[in-house]
């Protein structure tokens, strides 16, 4: 890996952060607080939330296995998708690599932040070797974006490929892993301490259930995750966030009891979508959804949503030609959809 210094950004390394009136007094024990303008009135939400959310972050990090000062925690994970462009590329200059197809968010924030993208396709299998990934990569690549299990393909790529390619990359290796909850692979971010240009990305988004409320986060080494807290708005988490987060790593049980019948629903939908006259192939899946080829994808797209039943067409991605991708909901929900399909002349 390339010195850290010299990945990042010049006006980034050298950027000297706000200082928000909480930081200020650090730790000390206080109980008069006339320093950042608040209301004395409407508690609790006349206060500033923790900026750096450290009850949370204890709670996550023994979730999650990760201790809490390689954690950060974003606005969803498209905070951190963001900051680390915003971090580490130089606009008009630098370029990233990234698989393809894969999440769209990776490619927006490019565009937004004038960073070149570099697709690099995968195979038939939705998989991919480290030296093609590494083939794409010149003097002006900063990052490598990676997607295990990948979004709209469902797989996880090869893990072999994947550390190989964390190893021979000079600049730093994002690992999205959104869909880990689902998967028996072995998860990344258990080697976020050895791995030094690694970022791996989790969010409460999907097995937590908790999309609405907006919490993603980033597992780093402590000095990434300090250009990250340097960079960020001062209060990215809300309060509200902050709390209700609390509330839902309270139970982490119920997440696994969700993720089982999710599971079990998704073997009965894939097997009930391989008996459809109208679904020609149903691709292997990590994740809570799976890609279903259809003779016809947007005939169908339409058609299900004439009956109010919304998926996800993916006709137009590269590789995914007549895909639909489903995502797996309740029982009733999931039995509707199939009702629908049998129903489609
Ligand atoms: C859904 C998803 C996310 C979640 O994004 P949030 O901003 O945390 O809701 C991240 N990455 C991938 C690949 C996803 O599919």
């Amino acid at each position: 890996m390339k010195p850290l210094e010299e990945l990042t950004r010049k006006n980034i390394w050298n950027l000297a952060p706000y200082s928000s009136a909480r930081n200020e007094y650090a730790g000390r024990e206080a109980h008069v607080f006339l320093d950042a303008n608040e209301n004395p009135y409407n508690a609790p939400y006349n206060r500033y939330p923790d900026p750096l959310q450290l009850e949370l972050k204890d709670v996550l990090s023994k979730v999650k296995g990760v201790p809490a000062e390689n954690i950060f925690l974003g606005n969803g994970s498209d905070e951190p998708i963001d900051l680390v462009y915003r971090c580490f590329c130089n606009p008009g200059k630098d370029n990233v690599v990234a698989i393809e197809p894969t999440y769209g968010m990776y490619k927006v924030c490019a565009d937004i932040n004038d960073i070149e993208y570099r697709p690099v396709m995968l195979d038939e299998q939705f998989q991919i070797t480290a030296d093609r990934l590494l083939a794409a990569t010149d003097a002006h690549t900063k990052l490598i974006w990676i997607c295990s299990p990948n979004n709209p393909t469902g797989n996880h790529l090869v893990r072999e490929e994947i550390a190989k390619v964390i190893e021979s990359f000079e600049g730093l290796v994002i690992v999205d892993e959104a869909y880990s909850d689902f998967s028996t692979q072995q998860t990344f971010r258990s080697e976020i301490l050895k791995r030094p240009n690694l970022i791996v990305l989790n969010t409460m988004s999907k097995a937590w259930g908790c999309a609405a409320i907006r919490l993603g986060m980033a597992f780093a080494s402590q000095k990434i995750i300090s250009i990250f807290n340097k960079v960020k708005y001062p209060y990215n988490v809300n309060l509200l966030t902050q709390k209700q987060a609390l509330e839902a790593l309270k139970d982490p049980f119920e997440v696994d009891k969700w993720v089982k019948i999710l599971l079990e629903e998704r073997s009965r939908m894939m097997e009930a979508f391989k008996l459809l006259p109208i679904c020609e192939k149903v691709y292997p899946t990590d994740a809570n959804f799976f890609l279903a080829k259809m003779t016809d994808a947007p005939k169908i797209y339409n058609y299900l949503v004439d009956q109010g039943i919304i998926v996800r067409n993916r006709h137009r991605v590269q590789l995914c030609q007549n895909c639909l991708r489903i995502t797996i909901g309740t029982k009733t929900e999931n039995g509707e959809l199939i009702a629908a399909l049998r129903q489609y002349a």
